[in-house]
């Protein structure tokens, strides 16, 4: 008599992850929900039980690559039925029918953060309350630096941005949940952490008493054993005095701020929804430098935003060369289906034009680094060693630089003084100090 096959239990899990800190965070945390329920990773999807893809669409080559992906795992799940495969992260909106009907071969649609959906099918076939047998998902293995998501979603509705659509309205997590969090990680061996938010600087008006990044930033620093503290990335118009002394006030919390600026132009500002003029930015950004004594500041950048004219495009970059940012993220706008501008705007600005634009910010932005950074020339540096690259120890310092540096001994976690001795655009090259 032919009995049916009872599927085998699902032991291996594969998660591929692309787009922002965000999503690295959110397949950190479900990584740990699958370790926690005895599963294994695997580094390829063809030896996995279950596959996970996360995704981004903030960009269309990101979402190219996630359709690429989704299309090469149909075969794999056609020889495996048992298999499974759940799809995750922006590209997940509240209706997942269209997705459905497309990659009817996935089992799970999961939007950020919601990791339901695969723990509950987990659950059913391991024959466990899969959720109840969690307890915190903080990651278990992190390494020096870990990222602690602290504010989902966003409520302003830039007009470019698919991110409220998809990741939702801002949700503060407690602060007592954070600096729990916070400590597990600490005793799991992180000296630093990242606090995350898609505007991280509007931390908390949603939770009762309405605490804001300040208080948080001042209940982690008591956090005993981590060392330092940073946080992004900020939107201008949430970033507070209260916000800025607590930077330059609290030793653990380093001098750094992540503050997109987008365009320097009023009136494409005005069209993108920002909320911000130019001259708000550059008032923002001098009392910032004002305030904290050796800042560092990165910026986010859109170059040929619908109704872009050359002259507006100008004013982005004599914004570029007055700020002397230590980072710039530029990127040639796309139109992204569902946002304001995709229904309201002409993508006017040809192709090749954005590519030109991106990369004249680009070759700017370059040049300005190569100056301000061979300002450390000989100078030391504290460097926080986060790992071993090409035989060379790997850290940042406080402004968020990279350092290498030689040294024969294990600083793995250690916080190093370390004399730069060659600059360039991207990361310095020095050598550790004997204190
Ligand atoms: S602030 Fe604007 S760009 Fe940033 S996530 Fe929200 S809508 Fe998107």
């Amino acid at each position: 008599m032919a009995t049916e096959a009872t599927p085998s239990l699902p032991r291996r899990y594969h998660i591929w992850t692309i787009g922002c800190q965000m999503n690295k965070a959110d397949s950190d945390r479900l990584e740990s929900a699958l370790l926690q329920l005895g599963l294994t990773p695997t580094p390829t999807p063809v030896e996995a039980d279950v596959i996970v893809l996360n995704s981004c669409v903030v960009r269309q080559s990101a979402e190219d690559k996630v359709v690429g992906m989704l299309t090469s795992l149909k075969p794999l799940k056609g020889k495996a039925p048992e298999r499974i495969v759940a799809l995750m992260g922006c590209m997940v909106g509240p209706k997942t029918d269209g997705l459905k009907a497309r990659f009817p071969y996935v089992d799970a649609f999961m939007r950020p953060q919601e990791y339901r959906p695969l723990l509950q099918l987990l659950g059913e076939r391991l024959g466990m309350d899969a959720e109840g047998c969690l307890s915190t998902l903080a990651p278990p293995h992190p390494g020096v630096a870990a990222y602690v998501p602290i504010v989902h979603g966003c409520d302003k509705f830039c007009t470019f941005c698919i991110i409220p659509y998809r990741r939702g309205r801002e949700v503060s997590r407690p602060i007592a949940d954070i600096v729990r969090e916070a400590g597990l990680l600490v005793a799991r061996g992180v000296r630093e952490v990242t606090l995350l938010g898609q505007n991280v600087d509007s931390y908390g008006h949603d939770l009762p008493g309405a605490p804001d990044l300040a208080d948080l930033l001042e209940a982690v620093h008591q956090v005993e054993g981590l060392g330092r503290i940073r946080f992004l990335t900020s939107h201008p118009n949430d970033m507070s005095q209260r916000i800025i002394d607590a930077v330059a006030e609290l030793p653990k919390v380093c001098e750094h701020f992540s503050l997109p600026f987008q365009a320097g132009d009023d009136q494409v500002l005005q069209v993108m929804r920002r909320g911000y003029t130019r001259d708000d930015y550059r008032r923002l950004v001098e009392r910032i430098r004002h305030d904290v004594p050796g800042v560092s500041m990165s910026t986010d950048i859109i170059v040929g935003f619908p109704g872009e004219s050359e002259a507006a495009f100008q004013r982005t970059l004599d914004l570029v060369r007055e700020m002397e940012f230590d980072k710039a993220h530029v990127a040639a706008y796309s139109t992204r289906p569902g946002t304001i501008a995709s229904r309201r705007m002409e993508d006017d600005v040809p192709y090749e034009e954005k590519k030109r634009r991106q990369g004249a910010v680009e070759s700017l932005q370059e040049g300005i680094l190569a100056r301000i950074n061979a300002r450390l020339q000989g100078e030391a540096t504290e460097v926080l060693v986060e790992e071993r690259e090409k035989g060379k120890w790997k850290g940042r310092n406080r402004n968020d630089k990279l350092v290498f540096f030689e040294d024969g001994w294990d600083l793995l976690g250690q916080t190093v003084r370390v004399r730069v001795e060659k600059t360039s655009p991207w990361a310095f090259q020095g050598t550790a100090m004997v204190s």
